[in-house]
């Protein structure tokens, strides 16, 4: 680091000595790690450039359509493009999703029928379903469970692990349509599933029950590995625009990709039945919606990277990381374990104070709908709640963990990461 930058960050925030010297030493060892993804990065940004050529996308997709949207021929290649990327027959990316919890409720919506079960195989799946399942505890109005739709849930094993024996019990229940697989962490204290181990439970599943279709909540994980959970049997697979793959640049958005007639029938429910994705303006959104697609596989990386680094420093400093610095990722989360409701909360803090957006705002626990405990968020984002950008939660109960990810630079996510531990450390 050059004295310049100390000198800013001294000026700015106060910084101590011991701060900088934490940072070259994780800077340090995180270099072969570095290195791998690097270059997970470089096939990816080859793969996306292939969909982008072979579905020889030029200036005149960049569309601008009004009304019906009839014939948007940006929007249905870049499903195309979508499709070719994740090896599926069929995708359906659009901005009408409000955001990934749309496109996933969409999905189950679209191909659960009353009678048929949902089966969580990942143990409870991320908040803003249960409303979707009718698990929230609230009236569920307009759940699945309201629709007569019913829900399985196998928790994992107590390593983490997909619950074998569980899930072929689970399965005795023919009623099971759906089974649901979350790749990332939410608010868990387990690693995220790497795409050979969902590909591993989907065979394992499928041996048992061939009838099923499998659905994978992909949100954080996409170009995180080489190949995506299409290419190990996911039946349909869905996730967030403001998160990896969106690039930091579609401003708001999801996506649905998998088995033709499974898209088909979720796009029935994202509008109507004899509609489907066949119309659905795009107001000049489409030119930012490629891009942010093209770049993504760097900026999800530079996201990694941002983690990586803070995995190694927060143990360094001294707390416990999960995962640890140096083992594989399938997600952009970091989780870190305080210990203290006090320290927590400084650091979330510190992510606010280096944020280029609201950096001037203190972020404080509060009571959120949804959640038991108050909840602390720090985000400045450029796009609303977008977390592909440097962000940091946390439900405050014990032991007290900090969930970061994103980052649309690397060097931010230093940076963030420093303010953020210097104001643990030093306050
Ligand atoms: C973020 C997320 C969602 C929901 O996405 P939103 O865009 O916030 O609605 C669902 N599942 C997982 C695992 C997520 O990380």
């Amino acid at each position: 680091m050059l004295d310049n930058t100390k000198d800013l960050l001294k000026e700015t925030y106060g910084f101590k000595e011991n701060t900088f010297e934490l940072y070259e030493r994780a800077l340090k060892d995180c270099e072969e790690q570095f290195k791998i993804y690097d270059e997970i990065r470089e096939f990816n940004q080859m793969k996306v450039l292939k969909a982008f050529q072979d579905e020889r996308i030029s200036d005149s997709h960049f569309t601008n359509s009004s009304g019906y949207g009839y014939d948007d021929i940006g929007r249905d290649s870049l499903d195309k493009v979508y499709a070719r990327i994740f090896k599926a027959e069929s995708a359906i990316v659009r901005p009408h999703f409000v955001n990934g919890t749309h496109a996933i409720g969409s999905a189950l919506f679209g191909n659960l029928r009353p009678g048929n079960t949902l089966l969580c195989v990942s143990g409870k799946p991320y908040d803003t379903l249960h409303n979707i399942i009718g698990i929230s505890g609230d009236e569920n109005i307009g759940s699945l469970k309201e629709y007569g739709i019913n829900y399985g849930q196998v928790d994992l094993t107590n390593e983490g692990k997909f619950d074998l024996e569980g899930i072929k019990k689970a399965l005795e229940d023919s009623s099971v349509r759906i089974v649901h697989i979350q790749r990332s962490t939410g608010y868990g204290w387990r690693n995220s599933f790497s795409v050979k181990e969902i590909g591993e439970v989907i065979s394992y599943i499928k041996g048992i029950r061939n009838d099923i279709n499998v659905f994978v909540d992909n949100c954080y994980g996409e170009f995180i590995d080489v190949i995506e959970p299409t290419e190990v049997g996911a039946d349909i697979i869905a996730g967030s625009l403001i998160k990896n793959i969106g690039g930091g640049i579609a401003p708001a958005g999801g996506y649905i990709v998998g088995k033709k007639e499974l898209v088909e029938q979720a796009a029935y429910r994202l509008t109507v039945p004899g509609i489907g994705g066949e119309c659905g303006a795009t107001f000049g959104l489409m030119r930012t919606l490629f891009q942010g697609l093209f770049l993504a596989p760097h900026i999800a990386m530079e996201a990694v990277k941002g983690a990586v680094f803070c995995a190694r420093i927060m143990e360094l400093a001294g707390f416990e990381v999960k995962p640890r610095f140096d083992e594989k990722r399938s997600d952009i989360i970091q989780a870190i374990k305080f210990g203290k409701a006090n320290k927590l909360i400084r650091f979330c803090k510190g992510i606010q104070y280096g944020s280029p957006i609201d950096s001037f705002v203190e972020c404080e626990p509060w009571a959120m709908p949804g959640y038991k405990d108050e909840v602390i968020m720090a985000a400045g984002a450029f796009v609303q709640g977008s977390s592909i950008e440097l962000s940091a939660d946390a439900p405050i109960r014990e032991p007290y963990i900090a969930y970061l990810q994103g980052g649309l630079t690397f060097d931010h996510g230093k940076i963030g990461v420093l303010i953020a531990l210097n104001n643990v450390l030093n306050n």
